[in-house]
């Protein structure tokens, strides 16, 4: 079972720090799952500083570019995460494929360049409200899951777009559907995002394809986040 807090562009370094302070013994109270906090790249090392060296969090990127370096302007490469002591990066977020032109190609890229450099990587795939409503789910989620690498440190996170940041989640019985679906055409892990939040957590993650949560707008607050960590322990623990 794997939690992951995807803060998106929120919180600076003063803040990341504080949050990696006041969360770095979580894992000792959630037995069974891998806590996983995703700063903004500015907000890494302070991250990273906040849990100190003995805690069992984790913090991953939320991007990663191909390339070792180069001429890439605010890009950043897995070699620069590592060394920091970062673990891993999401690839793939709706948020990068609908304002910044990530393609499926790109995703591919992005997470076999981080798996090749060491770090562990969260490739996101999911469809789209119409997409959805005209009956393209499988379509799309086999597209967007046929490019991703076999290696064992990819986890696939299905989102479903229309269920982002908007408080619409899928049914637990549709989350499952999907999950089945992406097992079907790949081993990984499947985690759920899409509204996420202390609420919701117990039944969705207790469905039996869905091995952990990445979570948006819920991360951002610990007592929030903690709950689902620990709704991801009593669901472990079962
Ligand atoms: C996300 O950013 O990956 C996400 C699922 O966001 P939210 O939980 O806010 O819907």
């Amino acid at each position: 079972m794997l939690i992951a807090g995807n803060w998106k562009m929120f919180k600076g370094a003063h803040e990341a720090r504080a949050f990696a302070t006041r969360i770095r013994h979580l894992p000792e109270r959630t037995q069974g799952v891998d806590v996983v906090v995703c700063p903004p790249f500015v907000s890494l090392q302070a991250a990273l500083q906040g849990l100190g060296e003995e805690s069992l969090v984790r913090v991953y990127a939320q991007n990663v570019h191909w390339e070792l370096d180069g001429a890439f302007t605010g890009e950043v490469s897995a070699p620069m995460l590592l060394e920091l002591g970062v673990k891993g990066a999401i690839v793939g977020h709706s948020e990068r494929r609908q304002h910044f032109g990530e393609t499926d190609e790109t995703v591919r890229q992005r997470a076999e360049a981080g798996l090749e450099a060491g770090l562990s990587v969260i490739a996101c795939v999911g469809e789209t409200g119409t997409e959805r409503e005209s009956d393209e789910t499988q379509d799309v989620l086999a597209r967007q899951v046929g490019v991703l690498p076999r290696h064992e440190r990819l986890v696939i996170a299905y989102e479903p777009v229309w269920a982002i940041g908007t408080g619409r989640t899928a049914t637990p019985e549709m989350a499952q559907e999907a999950h089945a679906f992406i097992k079907s055409l790949h081993d990984a892990p499947v985690l759920y995002g899409g509204s996420v939040k202390p609420e919701n957590a117990l039944v969705l993650l207790g469905q039996p394809d869905v091995d952990g949560a990445l979570v948006g707008g819920a991360s951002l607050d610990p007592a929030s986040f903690e709950a689902i960590c620990l709704a991801g322990a009593e669901v472990a623990a079962a």
